[in-house]
């Protein structure tokens, strides 16, 4: 049985070398200490895959129509995400 090299508990997975709850916390402060290469990751990331996040999104609005609103508030929730990196894609 593997054990954190944090808590010394006993942890499921070999890829890691922290427990869950460790591993959690650990990314927490990372994206904490890291705030702007996070940002700078996510921006790559959209930029990587523009095309599929937008058909993405078309997909879903297409599906919801209905709820158009309730939509918008989750994909500005999304959007924070990526920040500056995806203006225009949240239709005003
Ligand atoms: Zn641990």
């Amino acid at each position: 049985m593997k054990l954190c090299i944090k808590c010394n508990n006993e942890k499921d997975g070999i890829h890691n070398s922290y427990c869950k709850a460790c591993n959690n916390k650990q990314s927490a402060e990372y994206k904490q200490n890291n705030k702007e290469k996070v940002l700078e990751r996510n921006k790559e990331y959209y930029q990587n895959n523009k095309e599929q996040i937008k058909e993405y999104y078309k997909e879903y609005y297409q599906d919801n129509k209905e709820a158009r609103w309730e939509i918008r508030a989750k994909l500005s929730a999304i959007a924070c995400q990526f920040s500056s990196a995806m203006p225009g894609l949240v239709a005003s």
